[in-house]
């Protein structure tokens, strides 16, 4: 039976891991709920682990096991969340307001069993509704969910964005917000270009985009489930007031940026093969074996034909380089290339723009800008609004700089 406030809508408030680090904090977050709740919502909250607890957690794993297996990880790093939802749950109470905390099981977050990036396959709140019946504001760890095992899964860093989302789209909420250190999402990350500016808005396409090159204010995942749900995001500040910035379908009413935001990749490793013979097939080959180790590959960049070999190089995601490398060797040995080369001190500097695609010259004003600060472009890659060059690991932030400045898309300096 639905409960008293079951017409009032529902939101969903993501808390990220600086706005529940110590009791301060924390009562910082339940004003939040608590404005919320007077607004006349139902709140659900969400929230991550305090602090860096998650990396340490993490740090303490490897001086054990070096490769700790993903099961077990996935039952330890889950634990940082389960932390704040008590203390968050404690600290409405004493403020006067029924909680109730639940963990991603107890939530229904159900998901696949890649321990360390699970999918989410399906979302049941029923405990949810219940608690939200009772009057409770609803407290639920991010970033982890259960298999069909009944193993605890996590969704991969950052993946308490992805909880949030997960949540407001199965709860059909009406708004869900973000709230993280910073006032929005701003055209590069603002630790790196001081004159960054915030954006009102942003669409899901660039905001993805923003967040698979490596900017972390949102998790990728989270994005992509909401571009495919349909879910609309204001990203804010749990410590300052402000608009923030709101992520949806249509951010732009008149005009389309070319440029939206410039971001870096200093997570990203290259992988050469060389000498690989010209031959129909020898790229599947290749790109089979890398793939059967769950590898994602990023860019790839073929050389020309040269006595009837090639080079072929590609990026990959640091933290499976190790894989990767594995696989490319055993696959350029079975093809009969000369060996394979690797560089683990490369970033990818990326240009995102829903404009890009109808307006020429982006790529030029790119490599223009890039070279006459005289930082080297490696490799390219390009997609209809995006265009990322890879540079040495030193000068990316260099690189951002350079890029920011190019676009003009910060803020005029004040006098
Ligand atoms: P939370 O713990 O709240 O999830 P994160 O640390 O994951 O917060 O993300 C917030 C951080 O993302 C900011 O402190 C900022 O340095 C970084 N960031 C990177 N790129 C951007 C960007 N374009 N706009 C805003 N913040 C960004
Ligand atoms: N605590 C997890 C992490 O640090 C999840 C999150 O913060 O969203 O990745
Ligand atoms: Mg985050």
């Amino acid at each position: 039976m639905a409960g008293p406030g079951s017409e009032q809508p529902i939101i969903v408030q993501k808390f990220g891991g600086t706005s529940v680090d110590g009791p301060q904090r924390i009562r910082n977050v339940v004003k939040h709920i608590l404005a919320a709740r007077q607004r006349g919502y139902r709140v659900v909250v969400v929230v991550s682990a305090p602090g860096d607890m998650t990396d340490d957690l993490l740090a303490q794993a490897r001086e054990l096991n070096p490769d700790p297996n993903r099961r077990e990880l996935d039952v330890l790093l889950s634990t940082g969340e389960q932390i704040s939802i008590a203390l968050v749950a404690m600290a409405l109470e004493a403020a006067g307001q029924p909680a109730l905390s639940l963990t991603g099981l107890q939530a229904g977050i159900y998901t696949d069993g890649v321990h360390g990036k699970a999918r989410i396959l399906r979302v049941d709140p029923e405990r949810v509704l219940e608690g939200l019946d009772e009057g409770r504001v609803v407290v639920v760890a991010g970033f982890q969910g259960v298999d069909p095992e009944q193993d605890i899964t996590t969704l991969g860093r950052g993946g308490s964005d992805l909880t949030a989302v997960a949540l407001a789209a199965a709860l059909n909420a009406e708004a869900c917000e973000i709230f993280t250190d910073v006032d929005g999402v701003y055209t590069a990350d603002p630790r790196i270009v001081p004159n960054a500016r915030r954006l009102d808005a942003i669409t899901h396409a660039e905001m993805l985009e923003l967040a698979s090159l490596g900017a972390q204010v949102m998790q990728a995942r989270s994005i992509e489930y909401a571009m495919r749900l349909g879910v609309d995001l204001r990203v804010r500040s749990s410590l300052v007031d402000g608009p923030g910035t709101w992520i949806r379908r249509d951010a732009y009413v008149d005009h389309i940026p070319v440029v939206t935001g410039v971001t870096c990749d200093r997570k990203t490793a290259k992988i050469t093969v060389i000498d690989m013979p010209d031959r129909p097939g020898a790229a599947w080959e290749l790109f089979s074996a890398v793939a059967d180790r769950q590898v994602n590959v990023d860019l790839i960049i073929q050389s020309a034909s040269r006595n009837g070999t090639v080079d072929l190089t590609f990026t990959v995601p640091e933290d499976e380089f190790a894989a990767a490398r594995e696989a490319a060797e055993a696959a350029a040995r079975s093809l009969g290339a000369s060996g394979i080369s690797t560089d683990t001190n490369i970033a990818k500097v990326s240009v995102v723009g829903a404009g890009m695609m109808n307006t020429p010259g982006v790529a030029a004003r790119i490599f223009g800008a890039l070279g006459q600060a005289g930082i080297n472009i490696d490799l390219i890659g390009c997609s209809e609004i995006k265009v990322s060059c890879v540079v040495a690991r030193e000068k990316a932030e260099a690189a951002v700089r350079v890029l920011h400045d190019a676009f003009n898309l910060g803020e005029e300096a004040a006098g």
